[in-house]
């Protein structure tokens, strides 16, 4: 049985679509988690939840305890997790309060823990294709079935932050191919590979970062209002594609098990 894991970015952190909702307090090989993980159900779905940032917003992107989180929700038996995030939109067609399903990332963190395997084993996990094309599926299926503004793939960048980007590097990041940019799905994308949980991002546009002349420099303020008025739309996709999502036939769980020496 798929049990569906929600880590929540900016606008997502508060679980209160949970039914019999409790924290469950653990503690990782890795330190503290961003925040107790609250488990509980939704519609008949067995969930646990994660605010990536903590209760209150206040962990960094650099800051965060990725292994921490992950690890946190392997333990608790997730199968399945839906990493919600903030993007900025390096093209024209993805525009504030669209979402985009990202099939691929370019990691441009710099200082971030991104493997499970310091000791004496070593892990080469595969990353041809980081996110799960099973996952990603049911989203932009349910995200069409609703008549939301989405696109079915496209390609993160995530940087190391906590600045947002120089005009010249912007135009740098749309020129390598990227289509949005972020702080934070790498390394959560290569952890939840590496612990063979099945992983896709819903991405939501906020902004044109700054490459776009005729926009006003990205935010943080605009990045708020955005995620404000759009955080229903995620919502109503979620709870949607929640109980379309069972264990498949991808290949997440065997690249995991076949890639530490
Ligand atoms: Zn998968």
């Amino acid at each position: 049985m798929a049990i569906i894991g929600i880590i929540g970015g900016t606008g997502f952190g508060n679980p209160d679509f949970l039914e019999n909702s409790c924290t469950a307090k653990l503690h990782t090989p890795y330190g503290a988690p961003s925040c107790l993980p609250v488990t509980g159900q939704c519609n008949g779905v067995s969930m646990v939840t994660i605010a990536r940032h903590g209760a209150a917003h206040t962990i960094a992107p650099s800051r965060v305890n990725y292994r921490a989180n992950i690890w946190a929700m392997k333990h608790l038996g997730v199968t399945h997790l839906i990493a919600v995030t903030a993007v900025g939109s390096l093209r024209e067609e993805i525009a504030p309060g669209h979402i985009v399903f990202p099939d691929q990332f370019i990691d441009r963190t710099a200082c971030r823990a991104a493997t499970f395997y310091e000791g004496h084993e070593v892990c080469h996990i595969p990353m041809a294709e980081p996110f799960c094309p099973g996952l990603r599926q049911i989203l932009a299926d349910t995200a069409a079935g609703l008549g939301l503004a989405h696109h079915a793939a496209g390609t993160v960048i995530t940087i190391e932050g906590p600045r947002f980007s120089t005009r010249a590097e912007s135009r740098m990041f749309r020129a390598w191919g990227a289509d949005i940019i972020n702080m934070s799905t790498v390394p959560e994308v290569v952890l939840a590979r590496e612990a063979g949980i099945c992983y896709a991002t819903a991405a939501m546009s906020t902004d044109y970062d700054c490459w776009h002349a005729s926009e006003e420099p990205v935010t943080w303020e605009l990045i708020q209002k955005t995620m404000d008025r759009n955080t229903a739309n995620m919502r109503r996709l979620l709870l949607a594609a929640l109980p379309q999502i069972r264990c498949g036939s991808c290949n997440c769980r065997n690249d995991a098990a076949s890639s530490i020496l």
